[in-house]
């Protein structure tokens, strides 16, 4: 079997479970949004492609504000308004300008919301002139921006107001402390305190495009929010690739979490032999595969679904 062939079954292997979990559903108008969902993992994949040969893109760069561009752009092409919440502040390589992007699809003003999130910076490797953060830094933000396309189109059926936060500063310079990295988390959560958001549920989805895809959500995670991710996975015949872990981890989930909210980071920090693509020149386009794209971006799309329909 050639490869693409055999990417050809891959896919259409799983356009079939996501049928047949549009099918497993209770509700007829749920069911149709979740049938009609398709993820489009393809255009996901363009966009992590898009994203990676950016280059570095560290908090303050250049790389980093044309990211940004690059997200407005996509996100204007679905119809989803979005903004920017930009502020300085003096971090560990100096006084730094940090930019968040939100994008909100807001359905009524007195329902709840979900948070989905990911960060868009890439750690400075200075080592590593033309660092890509194919997985790390790309395939969260390629994912996110496809499931808001999905969500866009349910948009008339959702419950619960949905907003989508591109995270800048997420890598620390150093090691993580209290200012340095989870810059982007950090500053959005003090802006949904001020506005007294009622915020439900948090999603962060980051290094899911490991062309070995083992993702985990570590123990700090939502217990409920956990259970029904994986039974999403489960209706959709991809549980081998995710799994509850007894450990914790510091992404932007951890200022949510902290904060009380129920929140669940996605992450596959096993990335390579020893994980040792990670923080590497070994993080490029090479290593990462529109398979696990397909596989990580139709669960996290259908479990967000789910949650913005119930
Ligand atoms: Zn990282």
């Amino acid at each position: 079997m050639s490869v693409s062939m055999l990417k050809t079954g891959l896919l259409a292997a799983c356009a079939t479970l996501l049928a047949i979990f549009a099918n497993s559903c209770g509700d007829n108008g749920r069911n149709r949004v979740l049938s009609d969902a398709r993820f489009d993992s393809s255009s996901a994949f363009r966009l992590l492609s898009e994203l990676a040969q950016a280059g570095p893109r560290h908090s303050g760069s250049e790389g980093a504000m044309r990211t940004v561009l690059f997200i407005e752009k996509e996100l204007a092409a679905i119809g989803i308004p979005s903004r920017r919440e930009e502020w300085t502040e003096d971090a560990p390589g100096g006084r730094t300008v940090f930019v968040n992007v939100v994008a909100e699809i807001e359905v009524s003003g007195k329902k709840p919301w979900i948070m989905l999130g990911s960060h868009y910076d890439t750690k400075r490797l200075d080592q590593c002139p033309g660092f890509q953060g194919a997985n790390d830094g790309s395939s969260g933000v390629a994912i996110l921006i496809e499931t808001a396309r999905c969500l866009w189109r349910a948009r008339e059926k959702l419950s619960k107001n949905v907003e989508i936060v591109f995270f800048d500063g997420e890598e620390c310079i150093y090691s993580y402390s209290e200012n340095d990295g989870l810059h982007g988390s950090k500053r959005h959560l003090e802006e949904l305190r001020r506005k007294k958001r009622d915020l439900k549920a948090v999603v962060v989805a980051d290094m899911l495009a490991d062309k070995e895809l083992d993702a985990f959500i570590p123990a700090d995670s939502n217990a409920e929010l956990a259970s029904k991710f994986m039974k999403t996975a489960g209706k959709l015949g991809v549980e081998r690739h995710f799994q509850v872990k007894d450990l914790n981890m510091l992404d932007d989930h951890a200022p949510f979490a902290e904060a009380g909210i129920p929140s669940i980071l996605i992450i596959d920090f096993n990335y390579g032999p020893n994980n040792v693509y990670w923080h590497s020149s070994g993080d490029n386009l090479r290593n990462v595969s529109l398979e696990s794209v397909a596989v990580s971006g139709s669960t996290i799309c259908h479990f967000v679904l789910g949650l913005g329909l119930e």
